[in-house]
């Protein structure tokens, strides 16, 4: 048996399609759909995520400003950055990146994020209001972990997932998306006893540890389909997956490659994310009866 390939960037394409043509029409009646990522970091690869997302928006008509915030500021200092950018009516989406200043505490940065505007749903109100299946932004991985899955007609319902690794940006989440789509759901994480016995058990196993080739053929039921979010740069700065590909794929029906698996799709859904709250934000003030641009989760 050879694995199926579930190709991300296919699916990535597709998404921007729509995107694009939703940002046209956008513009058309006078709204500039606008992200915002912001970094307070002097980290290389924040800056360079900054770039490459900034990139990614505007070849779908998606204006973006990159802001680096003072990585020197004090947790209050930082806050008001944010809150200027928040009250900016033009702009609709807004992502903060990763890591910040270890002495800020990241939930009171991530709550300055209004909801409607949190589009890799970091507020923690974005969190539980996913977890409660009210209409929110649910971290972009995880959504696109779930659009991976539908687009390959995997059946979720009744299928038990287990999703390996507790993140709040992608274990949990994508734990909460896949039982709103009615699948059977274990959470497993580093304390867990005899992983390979329960993944074994898994309809779809979702592998999201940082830990480079970890999941080997004796994790993977015959015919599972194995969501590989992993992404760690090797030496060279390759990236590799979670998962050990040329094993698993001699067991597994269908496996998401790295890269071009689950990363493109989670870009392509940031930039949804945005003309989603583009579209809201031209509609007037929410209520959950007339939130139509929102996601469904
Ligand atoms: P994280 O915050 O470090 O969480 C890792 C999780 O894996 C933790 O829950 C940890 O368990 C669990 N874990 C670690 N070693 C394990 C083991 N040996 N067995 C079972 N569970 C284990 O990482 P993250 O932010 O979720 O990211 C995970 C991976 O996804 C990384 O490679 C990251 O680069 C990648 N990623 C990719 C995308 C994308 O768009 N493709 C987006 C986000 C992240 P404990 O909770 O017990 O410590």
């Amino acid at each position: 048996m050879t694995a199926a390939p579930l190709d991300g960037k296919q699916i990535a394409a597709a998404i921007r399609v729509q995107v694009r043509e939703r940002a046209e029409s956008l513009r058309s009646r006078g709204i500039e759909p606008t992200l915002a990522v912001m970094a307070a970091t002097d980290d290389d690869a924040a800056a360079w995520y900054s770039r490459t997302l900034s990139k990614a928006a505007e070849k779908v008509s998606i204006s973006a400003r990159i802001l680096s915030l003072d990585p020197g500021a004090s947790e209050a200092g930082l806050v008001a950055e944010v809150a200027r950018i928040v009250i900016d009516s033009n702009v609709h989406g807004i992502i903060l990146q990763t890591p910040l200043p270890s002495r800020v505490r990241p939930d009171v940065l991530f709550s300055a994020i209004p909801p409607e505007k949190d589009v890799d749903g970091t507020n923690p109100l974005s969190a539980g209001r996913v977890m409660m299946g009210l209409r929110a932004f649910a971290p972009a991985t995880a959504t696109a972990v779930i659009e991976l899955l539908k687009s390959y007609d995997v059946p979720l319902g009744g299928a038990h997932a287990v999703v390996v690794g507790r993140s709040m940006v992608v274990g949990k989440p994508v734990a909460h998306l896949l039982l709103a789509e009615n699948a059977t759901v274990t959470i497993c994480h580093s304390r867990t006893r005899d992983l390979p016995r329960i993944t074994q058990q898994a309809d779809v196993v979702v592998v999201a540890i940082g830990r480079p080739r970890f999941l080997g053929r004796e994790y993977v039921k015959p015919g599972a389909t194995v969501i590989d979010v992993g992404t760690t740069p090797d030496r060279d700065g390759k990236l590799v997956g979670d998962v050990d590909a040329d094993a698993v794929q001699t067991i597994a029906g269908g496996l998401t490659p790295v890269p071009g698996g689950v990363g493109p799709v989670t870009t392509a859904v940031l930039l949804r994310n945005t003309i989603s709250a583009a579209i809201r934000s031209s509609q007037g003030k929410l209520t959950d009866s007339h939130a139509s641009s929102w996601p469904s989760s």
